[in-house]
């Protein structure tokens, strides 16, 4: 099965939603670099964070929050096209489930 796994994985290589790089076997969906490096907001622990400042006196909301930075070419953009346009869900679970 291993050797079938390699095999399939030299024709259609598993590679990383971010960069592009090859992943290596024990990464799945964004490689370790990448995965350290996402700029990530910790909105999450402020109530008073810039996402939740947006709704401020225009609807109620009991929180709010971005899991990460988004900047224009970045890797966070590539990950979102990824999910957006190319139809890559795992992309969508995976943000998911770090978040
Ligand atoms: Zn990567």
């Amino acid at each position: 099965m291993s050797f079938l796994n390699d095999f399939f994985s030299l024709i259609y290589p598993n590679v990383c939603m971010a960069c592009g790089k090859p992943l290596f076997q024990y990464e799945n969906c964004v490689c370790s670099i990448c995965l350290h490096h996402l700029p990530q907001t910790d909105f999450h622990l402020y109530i008073d964070n810039p996402v939740a400042r947006l709704f401020w006196g225009k609807v109620h909301i009991n929180s709010a929050a971005s899991f990460l930075y988004f900047n224009k070419g970045g890797k966070v953009q590539h990950l979102i096209h990824q999910l957006k346009y190319k139809n890559q869900k795992q992309v969508g679970t995976f943000l998911g489930a770090l978040y």
